[in-house]
């Protein structure tokens, strides 16, 4: 198969080669023993969390072997309990809103990046809920921007609006709790858009509807929100302290949350890039940490992890290196996957390539749902 800019899948051997090395250094780091695998839920009760590392990470910063030490939690708790896939190539549009919009959907979308469209396939949410008629509070979305709430409906004529998902802007909810704080200063380092803003995204949220989602949702008082924002260092803590509230008030069987602090590294600076990384390593541990201590998740939640793509080589002369994602050459279109729960095989390292649209077939077989539109394959070894 040809990839964009004249890539052949031949030329992605080395990279098998070097990864197969670096998942052997990993697995000597591995802190705990390959458990057995626990029975499976029963398919009814069966919950799936879909979470993007951070908006653009190489390997060379995550699992490569420099990078492990950035991802000690990835490394060290989740890794020995996941089956991971070791090369997800991106064939897509390497932007954000379009290439996360297309691995929710299962095809490579090709509408303009930055037009914020809702997208004309059908996404796993929509396959979710018409399939095993879930109602809207089953499938929510928790979006790095207001330029991402289109991203959890498509304008398909046979979905569509009708089953959607329930969508969370964590930073418009934190405006609206918040109106009378002047210019926002204290909250710069949560309000910040995205540095590729879909800007062009039809429909405009309500402050009172933001409020309404507050309170009656997630049961929060806007005073108690701020509060709690007040200590929060960036977008994506916000993002996972609403979703762990969300998943204690609602509890809802399929549950997606875009990261995306790691696109900080637009502005150039690698130690914030750097630190975007290891924060989303936590953040990734928190909510595993939280699916297990919730009595309606664990047992029977199957986590999956991946960057939506990767970013430019070092010595790719059209880039920039860790900077931007603009080549589509191979370490931009190459990153990883991480999936663990019950059923799921621990401590195994799958070397073949897959496709980043492999997800939502992968999880409607696994959730007992199709997926018709979607043009990616089912992964054999999750479903
Ligand atoms: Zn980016």
């Amino acid at each position: 198969m040809i990839l964009p800019n004249g890539y052949s899948s031949s030329k992605f051997s080395p990279l098998v080669w070097s990864r197969r090395e670096f998942l052997r250094s990993a697995a000597a780091c591995a802190a705990l023993p390959s458990l057995p695998v626990r029975a499976f839920a029963a398919p009814g009760g069966r919950k799936v969390v879909i979470v993007t590392f951070g908006g653009g990470a190489r390997d060379e910063e995550t699992f490569a072997p420099d990078g492990q030490e950035n991802i000690p939690g990835l490394m060290k708790t989740l890794l020995p309990q996941s089956t991971f896939f070791g090369q997800v190539i991106n064939r897509g549009i390497l932007g954000h809103y379009v290439g996360t919009t297309s691995i929710a959907t299962g095809v490579y979308e090709t509408f303009n990046n930055f037009s914020g469209i809702a997208p004309p396939h059908p996404t796993l949410f929509e396959y979710f809920r018409k399939g095993l008629r879930r109602p809207s509070n089953q499938a929510w979305l928790i979006s790095p921007s207001s330029g991402f709430r289109n991203m959890g409906c498509s304008t398909d004529r046979g979905f569509g609006t009708p089953y959607g998902a329930s969508v969370i802007l964590p930073k418009l909810l934190l405006s609206a709790a918040a109106p009378d704080r002047g210019n926002m200063n204290e909250f710069d380092n949560l309000l910040r858009e995205t540095y590729e803003e879909p800007h062009l995204a039809t429909g405009t949220p309500e402050a009172e509807a933001e409020l309404e989602q507050l309170e009656s949702v997630l049961r929060f008082s806007p005073n108690d929100f701020v509060g709690s924002a007040l200590s929060m260092e960036s977008a994506d803590q916000l993002s996972v302290y609403v979703a762990k509230r969300l998943m204690t008030q609602v509890a809802p069987s399929l549950l997606w949350i875009t990261l995306h602090d790691i696109d900080v590294a637009h502005s150039g600076a690698y130690s914030l890039y750097i630190d975007g990384i290891q924060r989303t390593d936590q953040l990734c541990i928190q909510i595993w940490s939280h699916i297990q201590s919730n009595p309606e998740y664990a047992g029977k939640t199957t986590m999956f992890i991946l960057p939506d793509f990767g970013r430019d080589s070092d010595t790719n002369p059209a880039g920039n290196g860790f900077q931007h994602h603009r080549t589509g050459d191979r370490a931009s279109r190459t990153s990883w996957m991480i999936v663990l729960g019950p059923g799921i095989r621990q401590n195994v390292f799958i070397e073949r390539a897959i496709d980043s649209i492999d997800l939502v077939p992968t999880v409607g077989r696994l959730l007992g749902f199709p997926t018709p539109f979607a043009q990616g394959s089912v992964l054999p070894e999750v479903a």
